[in-house]
């Protein structure tokens, strides 16, 4: 069996727990936002549209801020009420409303995984955590727990990336926070500490301090409902390691979870020392040619020419201007030939590379490419037709804006 952590970094006090339990809970019922997912959680009689309800909402939030998130579930609720409603939808109807909120495989994969509900379970939910990950594509550890506390009651706990600056700050774990060895000991810890009659609510209230008050930069600690039980909060009041009967000294040994000893505690940082991460992987550069073809619309305003992606890779499915990966250091006049040829293409006629006016670049972060569009346009006087097995087709802005496009479209456009 591995070893214990040491005492420094674990809860081992079960009256500590208690109290901890209970600021953080009294404090969630004062202060908790108001968001539409929570109120469905409790409101909801139907069990399987109360697991439903917070597993859009949670599906939604990774990697987005709560507040871009509100309009899109109020959105999603409206148009597929039901997990059958979704299971009943086209992926372009799912990308369309998708559209703007990224990582787009996350909505694809949340109408695969209704679908699975549908044909294979019954139209019901697992209701426990082990079931709910082993049963639903894209449904991982924590957002199976996530459910499964909310929705179901379970008396499970939840690790995410608020839940990991809490608990490291709580607990003084300076170790790489997104190692395994310091993510299993999290769960464990979340694990014993959520609370067994209010777990749903404790689970939220422990990411809820994370968002609002134990934030990454400037985390407000003077309100803070459990900076009593908070170790790096006192260790910052008084300079040095409060001292633990049986383990005096972690913090200079070789503690597994202490940050490690060639960067020690750094006083001008006080809580923010906690997490610690190893440095994140420089983003792929990626240079993509796309052209923003116009032509007159029957009612006198412009109409772009939009082509869809593959199915599946990087924004699977979705609708863009027609665009060409291009080789790193491309001159510009063979950049121009190169998505020439491409362009012919999709129009079945020859298009002169000196045709393509260069407008500008634009630049958008994915998570893991560092993508330059090189956006050229060509305006179009004739008719043009379209090869009828690629899918293409005409739109006005205002139909463009109502598409399945990507953000980076967007500001293309
Ligand atoms: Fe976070 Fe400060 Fe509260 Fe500790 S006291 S949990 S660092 S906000």
């Amino acid at each position: 069996a591995p070893a214990p952590p040491p005492a420094w970094h674990h809860f081992s006090d079960p009256a500590e727990v208690e109290a901890l339990r209970g600021n953080l809970l009294a404090w969630y019922d004062r202060c908790k936002r108001d968001l539409p997912w929570r109120a469905l959680a409790v409101t909801e009689p139907d069990a399987d549209r109360r697991g439903y309800a917070v597993w859009v909402s949670e599906i939604m939030l990774q990697q987005t801020q709560v507040a871009t998130v509100i309009d899109y579930y109020n959105r999603w609720m409206q148009k597929w009420p039901t997990l059958q409603a979704l299971a009943q939808a086209s992926l372009e109807e799912v990308n369309e409303l998708w559209a703007g909120l990224g990582y787009y495989s996350r909505g694809k994969r949340l109408q695969e995984a209704a679908r699975k509900v549908v044909s294979e379970l019954g139209g019901h939910m697992p209701r426990t955590a082990e079931a709910l990950q082993k049963l639903l594509p894209g449904v991982g550890r924590y957002t199976a727990g996530a459910i499964a506390s909310i929705s179901y009651g379970q008396a499970t706990g939840v690790v995410d990336g608020n839940v990991i600056r809490v608990l490291c700050r709580l607990r003084c774990i300076g170790a790489d926070s997104s190692s395994p060895a310091v993510i299993d000991r999290l769960w464990d810890m979340a694990n014993a500490l959520v609370d067994r009659s209010r777990p749903g609510d404790f689970n939220q209230a422990l990411m809820e301090l994370g968002a609002t008050v134990c934030v990454p930069k400037a985390p407000l600690c003077g309100e803070c409902p459990v900076k009593q039980h908070c170790r790096a909060w006192c260790r910052k009041l008084f300079g040095k390691p409060a001292p633990v009967p049986d383990v005096e000294d972690c913090g200079v040994g070789d503690c597994p979870l202490c940050p490690p000893a060639t960067e020690p505690w750094d006083s001008s940082l006080g809580v923010t020392n906690f997490p610690r991460k190893a440095a994140k992987k420089q983003p792929r550069a990626m240079r993509t040619a796309t052209c923003v073809l116009q032509r007159r619309g029957c009612r006198g305003g412009p109409e772009y020419l939009i082509v869809q992606r593959p199915s599946s890779g990087l924004l699977a499915g979705l609708w863009e201007f027609p665009s060409l990966p291009l080789a790193q250091d491309l001159q510009e006049q063979k950049e121009r030939e190169v998505l020439a040829d491409h362009l012919q293409a999709w129009m079945g006629q020859p298009v002169a590379a000196k045709g393509l006016r260069f407008i500008g670049e634009v630049i958008h972060i994915f998570s893991h490419i560092h993508q330059t569009y090189v956006v050229y346009s060509l305006p179009l006087d004739g008719d043009v037709t379209l090869d009828p097995a690629s899918p293409s087709r005409w739109v006005t802005e205002e139909e463009f804006h109502a598409s399945a496009v990507s953000t980076a479209m967007k500001k293309v456009l």
